[in-house]
């Protein structure tokens, strides 16, 4: 339903849950964090809304770098298990997900089979597994593939542990956009998230990707044999 990201220089936290905040009018079952600090990847869920997310965060949920959701649910029910971000089992990737994954049984099926716990009824936890289990090089090239084993649509961010700087974005079929703020990145499905913080922005195509850094972006197709570089900037709005 609604995405969120931050990288920069300030706590994440604050400005995710500002940015869901933002976001609320577009109706919701769930609301999540992650944020990625010095000790790891850390997580916050649960049915409900923003306000009973925001006010039972844990004191300690320090990191400069996070992703946001609020959830509608299509698969399985609304409940904290559910709600994203979804993450693999060792907990270094964390993922949000908008849209429906129309082989989500096909994929859990293989994962269980390779031994993979799924944890909550979702479509969406399948990626986080995905990426986490690929063994490219990069973080993009992972997101790739496990992309490339999808069918449906997504806007998704992805954090990784191992990556600490920098989040990866997609969309098919779903809206994502970059925001390019001062020393500092955002991004979002919907511009109402932003625009407190930059009215300089980047939509991604269906079949794009980026890596956000704290400093700028890169855009690619979605290609899981090689990324190629797209030529998006971003533009200011009224
Ligand atoms: N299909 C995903 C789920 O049910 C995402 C739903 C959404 O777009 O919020 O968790």
């Amino acid at each position: 339903c609604g995405i969120v990201g931050y990288i920069g220089a300030q706590q994440a936290a604050p400005v995710l849950v500002e940015g869901l905040t933002r976001l609320e009018h577009r109706g919701y079952d769930s609301a999540g964090l992650a944020v990625l600090g010095g000790s790891g990847l850390r997580l916050a869920k649960r049915a409900g809304r923003v306000r009973d997310l925001a006010e039972s965060l844990p004191h300690r949920f320090g990191g400069k770098i996070g992703i946001g959701h609020t959830r509608w649910a299509t698969h399985g029910p609304a409940n904290d298990v559910n709600a994203h971000p979804h993450t693999d089992a060792a907990g270094r990737v964390a993922v949000v997900h908008n849209g429906i994954i129309d082989n989500a049984a096909a994929l859990r099926a293989e994962l269980a089979d390779a031994g993979v716990p799924l944890v909550s009824d979702t479509d969406t936890e399948v990626l986080a597994h995905l990426v986490a289990r690929s063994t490219a090089a990069t973080l993009e090239q992972r997101t790739a593939e496990a992309l490339a084993r999808v069918e449906g649509t997504y806007g998704v961010a992805v954090a990784h542990a191992d990556f600490p700087d920098r989040l990866v974005v997609a969309r098919n079929g779903s809206p994502l956009i970059i925001g390019v703020g001062e020393k500092e990145m955002h991004v979002a499905s919907d511009l109402a998230a932003l625009v407190r913080y930059t009215t300089t922005v980047a939509h991604l195509d269906d079949g794009e990707m980026a890596t956000v850094t704290a400093s700028g972006f890169t855009t690619y197709r979605i290609d899981p044999s090689g990324l190629s570089a797209t030529d998006r900037r971003a533009k200011e709005v009224d």
